[in-house]
């Protein structure tokens, strides 16, 4: 009696004891240098930021940045002066990059400015501030040595906008039916893709996170916003603890979609919160996206957000409201992969 008493006690004790060391020998294995990018167009972005993670001190902040400048390099892209206009057929630029000791620096609406991702990192390490806007953004860009470059849309934008003069439908929406419409594969794989049926990618924006060799963790985050929006619309990528944040103690958060229903949340602050009370990346992203369906889940239905994240062990995770949000990592020289995120709403 006494020993089974002893087995019973025993057995009531261990195994909760057994499964936290399964859970504690699964999530303790850190992968690092590792750099997780949104989409599958993050996936040469990952390249260039692991070729600064390789390096011996290679610095997670000097990646993230080197992988934005290349996507904001890209003529007839998504980001940076090759992206979609506004309403008015302007390209306006916001940005924010955050470091491993909460030093952060963002600009927004900013026009002209090839790479607002340094605008941004010269903003946090030059100045006492963390954002600039518009004009005094374009001042302090031109006074710390960027280019003033042309107003020309790319030959892309042009085609896409004109197109959209046509109906001149106020309707800033990223909407997911038509990614889901075509069967079209993207570079990464046989994964949903995240165009239109012209081929326009139907998205904005590159977030990217990275922890280093030495365990520090760095974002960035970059885009033309949302395609037609009103003159000086901003939306979350360049808002620190909405389109970003990095606690350099738990891990970081960065996304893609409808700004103004991820700052209502502020989605990627939330995103870290959640990870330093022990959910995992995954979980996490998926907290911050059903917080979002809850606040109107009829509206969710035309509206896409995708998060990713990282934690400090290494381990990886997003989640999004509807089918067809990928994101790439790369932790390896193979290359690196894109994964497509789960959803709430599955594939129709
Ligand atoms: N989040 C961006 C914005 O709202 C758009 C996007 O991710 O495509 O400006």
């Amino acid at each position: 009696m006494q020993s089974r008493r002893h087995f019973i006690r025993w057995s009531a004790l261990s195994l909760p004891l057994l499964s936290f060391r399964k859970a504690f020998a699964k999530r303790s294995a850190v992968t690092k240098p590792i750099v997780v990018s949104t989409w599958d167009s993050g996936l040469p972005v990952n390249a260039v930021a692991w070729k600064v993670l390789k390096q011996p001190n290679g610095r997670a902040l000097d990646a993230v940045e080197a992988g934005a400048r290349s996507i904001e390099d890209t003529v007839n892209c998504c980001v940076g002066l090759g992206g979609n206009p506004d309403r008015d057929g302007k390209v306006t630029l916001d940005a924010c990059i955050m470091d491993d000791k909460f030093n952060c620096g963002s600009v927004m609406a900013l026009q002209h400015i090839k790479h607002p991702i340094s605008v941004a990192r010269k903003v946090m390490e030059n100045t006492p501030h963390v954002q600039l806007v518009g004009d005094g953004a374009l001042q302090f860009a031109l006074e710390s040595g960027f280019q003033k470059e042309p107003d020309t849309l790319s030959a892309d934008a042009e085609k896409t906008y004109k197109e959209w003069l046509k109906k001149s439908e106020y309707k800033p929406i990223i909407n997911i039916e038509q990614q889901q419409s075509k069967g079209q594969k993207t570079k990464g794989g046989p994964f949903a893709p995240n165009f239109f049926d012209d081929g326009t990618p139907n998205h904005d924006t590159m977030g990217t996170i990275a922890m280093d060799a030495a365990g520090n963790l760095s974002g960035a985050c970059t885009t033309s916003g949302m395609a037609f929006k009103m003159h000086g619309r901003v939306g979350d990528s360049p808002i620190i603890g909405s389109g970003l944040y990095v606690d350099n103690e738990v891990g970081a958060a960065t996304g893609s979609g409808q700004g103004e229903e991820v700052i209502r949340v502020a989605g990627t602050h939330l995103i870290v919160e959640m990870m330093r009370m022990g959910k995992s990346p995954e979980e996490a992203c998926k907290i911050a996206v059903e917080r979002i369906v809850k606040i109107n889940p009829t509206k969710a239905k035309d509206f896409q957000v995708g998060f990713i994240a990282i934690n400090k062990q290494g381990e990886y995770g997003a989640y999004s409201i509807h089918h067809g949000f990928n994101y790439s990592v790369t932790h390896t020289d193979d290359g690196g992969k894109v994964f497509m995120a789960k959803s709430v709403f599955p594939k129709k």
